[in-house]
């Protein structure tokens, strides 16, 4: 159901079941939704750079008390007008993307509860949230000038969520971002020499290998051959789908259970949980007939019980990664944890 937040932003509820009411409005006495990102490129790489100097203000919270992720409570309205919900998804209140910079930049709620985390949420669940992602997707796809929908979830303090209730977020970029314009290029080179395509064709000698961690009859789940994390996984179809939007419905539910079953494997590679990384790097908006075959990453930038890897000069500033992790130990470590 889709609705209208007091700022003008739009509001959209993805339930485990149809029928639930969510018609409450919301009361805040808001200013209008006006957007201020601005996209700048820099001279020498050519790259994109999103400036967003009026994020500094946003919301940070760890705890339920002031949460605005939280279902609203009379007197208390949060970001979700509603009592209760399952998967909510609205505009960002503190986007980087919009306005003049263009695109739009949306967070997903996966939870009404507060202490949640998608790796224990039940099957009916992670299917909701596969459909909203996939829903989401195809409007997203169908707004001008949007070139690339990216889906992630940033997974604790030490990786960046600056909120702790269980939510991820979506940028509709308004151009291709520099990774999918390298694996644009790397696709295109291997469609010119093969004719085919370059991720059919890793996904295919991946799952033959020794860095497989988990798999179902049409994903495959893999530590890449030159991972770049200390712990990462690729999840993909084996054969060609250019994104979520392009999945049926009994295919969104098998790669969530096999998505939720590697958050779950690094959950469980510490005493503690592992703050992760996840994302959805779906075919580029135009230019599928050289890139059609969507994956996902999960990682973390921990490397053992204490010790977090930080990108120095040679990553921050190069772009050259060293992975101080041997790929093939890492899927070995996951494959062991017990689920
Ligand atoms: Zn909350
Ligand atoms: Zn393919």
């Amino acid at each position: 159901m889709h609705g209208l937040l007091a700022d003008g932003r739009e509001i959209v509820y993805y339930d485990d079941r149809p029928g639930r009411d969510r018609s409450a409005r919301d009361t805040r006495p808001l200013t209008a939704f006006a957007p201020r990102g601005e996209l700048r490129h820099d001279p020498l790489t050519g790259d994109p750079v999103l400036i967003a100097a009026h994020r500094q203000t946003r919301t940070v919270n760890s705890t339920r008390a002031g949460c605005p992720l939280c279902p609203s409570r009379p007197g208390s309205p949060t970001e979700i007008p509603a009592a209760d919900y399952d998967v909510a998804v609205f505009e960002n209140r503190f986007p980087s993307l919009g306005g003049q910079a263009g695109g739009r930049c949306e967070v997903v709620c996966f939870s009404g509860e507060h202490d949640q985390s998608v790796s224990r949420l039940p099957a009916a669940r992670l299917t909701t949230i596969g459909r909203a992602w996939a829903d989401r997707t195809a409007a997203l796809t169908r707004l001008p000038g949007v070139e690339q929908v990216f889906v992630f979830e940033n997974r604790g303090a030490e990786v960046g969520a600056t909120l702790a209730h269980p939510h991820g977020q979506i940028y509709a970029y308004p151009y291709l971002t520099p990774v999918q314009r390298s694996v644009l290029r790397s696709a295109r080179a291997h469609r010119t020499e093969h004719g085919s395509c370059l991720l059919c064709h890793t996904v295919a000698r991946e799952a033959d290998g020794p860095r497989v961690v988990a798999a179902t009859a049409q994903f495959v789940a893999y530590v890449p051959e030159s991972a770049r994390w200390p712990f990462e996984v690729h999840l993909a179809p084996r054969s060609c789908v250019g994104d979520l939007a392009a999945l049926a419905p009994a295919e969104i539910t098998e790669l969530m259970g096999l998505y939720a079953e590697v958050l779950r494997r690094f959950e469980g590679l510490f005493t503690n949980p592992t703050p992760y990384m996840a994302c959805w790097h779906q075919a580029p908006v135009r230019h599928r007939a050289d890139l059609d075959h969507f994956y996902g990453q999960v990682f973390t930038t921990r490397r053992s019980a204490d010790k977090y890897k930080f990108l120095a000069s040679s990553e921050s500033a190069a772009g050259a990664f060293i992975n101080d992790v041997l790929p093939e130990a890492a899927a070995e470590r996951l494959r062991a944890v017990r689920i």
